[in-house]
């Protein structure tokens, strides 16, 4: 089997922007200590091919978000770090995408608070993660309560067009997208821009080593950049079901979804026959997705340590990019404090 290639379905089949989109944003949450591969196929990769294709992208690291699950303020700005090294070593380019810190542009605490005051109750309660956290008996936080908010103001903050994501942040787009919608009728202007998702159907949940969707929260991560031994160890981790290798397989399990990240659509098709037929041991086919993970991720691994190495340049490109976001910001923020009769008069 071949661990060469760089191509896989999803690179074939992306749905088509919408033709206005010019401003592009997303955001990751610097709560654990790299990425995994949920995160770079659900979304990271998009940043990627995006960043050349729209007049401005904006991608930040959303250090407010992780305050409702991390705790730790030395261990927040070591994950705030090493998120900008995913993203630098993953491609993202400080001259043509925006790369920038969430709290470096606090004037989105402020755009939180004008869309909570237009914010149903019941929009929130009816939040995943809320709900999830309910259901578990969690003792929840308005944080995580708030959580939403916090996030259409990101996205709204900036005017942004296109907000590329996994399938489970598209809830909160569309109450985005509501509460935009709300703000501008309520006061009657045109202030926020409803925003889109940009999911890819093929990686839109990216399962984990135990067939849920791959989450820090569930420790079924495969991290991009871990040591070899932490990869392998998840990667022969992955669990399978007990059919004999002789025996057909079902290959709607975790085992061949994560494989076929790494692989053509006509490799994937070979893959599967051969698992239909019977004859395939799990062990080969984790053998050959470990080859195909380290081939693929070690460019960007080799980028990854030589950026490692230098890291009060992360600094200054945060640095610069806040001051490109912010440029973006204020005129947005200006005309919702204007149609909201904040601030000193004008003129
Ligand atoms: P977070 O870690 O929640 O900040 O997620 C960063 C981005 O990765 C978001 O766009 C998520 O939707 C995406 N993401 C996280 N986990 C997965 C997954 N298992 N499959 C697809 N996308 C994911």
């Amino acid at each position: 089997m071949s661990s060469q290639t760089q191509s896989s379905p999803a690179h074939d089949a992306k749905p088509a922007l919408p033709k206005r989109a010019q401003i592009v944003l997303s955001g990751t949450k610097p709560t654990g200590e790299n990425l995994h591969l949920g995160n770079y196929f659900g979304a990271l990769r998009q940043f990627v091919d995006l960043q050349d294709q729209h007049d401005t992208a904006l991608y930040f690291i959303a250090d407010y978000h992780s305050m409702t699950s991390l705790r730790n303020g030395a261990e927040r700005r070591r994950n705030t770090l090493n998120v900008a090294l995913d993203y630098l070593a993953a491609g993202l380019d400080p001259e043509r995408a925006i790369l920038f810190r969430q709290s470096d542009l606090p004037e989105v605490t402020e755009l939180t608070w004008i869309l909570t005051s237009v914010t149903p109750m019941g929009m929130l309660e009816r939040a995943h993660a809320y709900k999830a956290a309910q259901d578990k008996g969690e003792d929840v936080d308005h944080g995580l309560f708030t959580y939403p908010v916090l996030m259409a103001a990101d996205i709204l903050l900036y005017g942004s067009h296109l907000v590329p994501v996994g399938r489970d942040q598209k809830q909160h787009i569309e109450m985005a997208r509501d509460m935009a919608h709300r703000f501008n009728r309520l006061y009657e202007c045109e202030a926020l821009t409803l925003p889109e998702p940009y999911i890819l159907e093929e990686t839109a949940t990216v399962p984990g080593t135990d067939g849920r969707k791959m989450s820090k929260s569930y420790g079924n991560t495969i991290a991009m950049f871990a040591a070899k031994n932490a990869v392998k160890k998840a990667v022969m981790g992955i669990v399978t079901d007990s059919t004999p290798v002789e025996a057909p397989k079902d290959v709607q399990q975790a085992v061949f979804e994560i494989w076929s990240l790494f692989a053509t659509p006509e490799e994937r098709e070979a893959m599967f026959a051969r698992a239909r037929a019977g004859g395939l041991g799990y062990g080969d086919v984790k053998k050959d997705l470990l080859a195909r993970l380290m081939d693929y991720f070690e460019p960007m691994r080799a980028r990854r340590a030589a950026l490692e190495a230098r890291p009060q340049e992360i600094e200054a490109v945060l640095r610069a990019g806040v001051v490109r976001a912010r440029q973006l910001a204020m005129p947005v923020l200006e005309a919702c404090r204007e149609a909201a009769g904040l601030g000193p008069v004008r003129g």
